[in-house]
């Protein structure tokens, strides 16, 4: 592929992104051609972003190894070394491929789906028109006058103590997400509801919303199916805390700054 322009190369393999060794560090592909051979039939998605720069995006078969001007790291773990514009970048590339891939027969009647626009696509059957999907979940901060709940869900991948999150259901607010939530896997009413800020969660298509509320009432009975531990810690006496990536992180140290 020739380029006139040099853009940004996101090439995936799964979840491992591509990333180019300089001696300043990484840093993403700049440049006018594709980094990497591009398997046969693959897509190369050009998205453009709302400042005018446009990037690309394409999945590889066999992750680069031992190669001279490139290595490959998980998405997650890009945050700690890329900037953080080119971190979101990286997970918007990632979010289309999965969503390109996991949706090219139509579910409506089984034709072969085509591309639209770069971020939509048409069944070549019935019309259906598709979007990329986004999987929209809740996560809040709850705090007990100088107290805040911090649980250990089993399916976090290490000891640590986060905050009470879920998927949003069909039909329900955002705000009514939360009560249900911290209901369902505490046992406790919440009240004074407030909107925090929101954050891509790109494993692999979600909206991570975050919120603050005060403890109502009821006492900690854990929902041991989801979680194997919780209850509420004081600034003093707080666990292993999650990494600075996560809306969470950013709730709780905003909660450290203000106490
Ligand atoms: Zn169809």
């Amino acid at each position: 592929m020739n380029r006139e322009e040099k853009r940004f190369w996101f090439v995936f393999c799964n979840d491992q992104l591509l990333i180019e060794k300089t001696e300043e560090g990484y840093r993403v592909p700049y440049q006018k051609e594709t980094p990497i051979k591009v398997p046969e039939w693959t897509r190369i998605h050009e998205l453009a972003l709302f400042d005018g720069e446009t990037f690309c995006a394409y999945s590889i078969d066999k992750p680069v190894t031992e190669h001279e001007h490139y290595t490959m790291i998980g998405l997650r773990a890009s945050f700690d070394l890329l900037p953080r514009a080119m971190y979101l970048m990286a997970g918007k590339a990632q979010e289309i491929i999965f969503w390109d891939k996991n949706n090219r027969y139509c579910a409506a009647c089984g034709m072969p789906m085509k591309f639209h626009t770069a971020i939509s696509k048409c069944c070549t059957g019935c019309g259906k028109e598709i979007w990329p999907t986004v999987s929209t979940a809740i996560i809040v901060l709850v705090r007990k006058g100088k107290e805040i709940l911090l649980v250990h869900a089993r399916n976090f991948r290490g000891d640590y103590y986060g905050l009470v999150a879920g998927f949003v259901e069909t039909g329900e607010t955002l705000e009514e997400c939360v009560q249900r939530e911290v209901l369902e896997e505490t046992g406790l009413r919440v009240q004074n509801i407030r909107y925090f800020g929101s954050q891509p969660w790109p494993y692999p298509c979600g909206l991570m919303v975050g919120f603050t509320a005060d403890y109502e009432s009821g006492n900690i009975q854990l929902q041991t199916s989801e979680l194997s531990a919780g209850k509420f810690f004081t600034k003093e006496n707080l666990p292993d805390i999650p990494g600075k990536m996560s809306m969470a992180r950013m709730l709780i140290d905003d909660w450290l700054k203000k106490y």
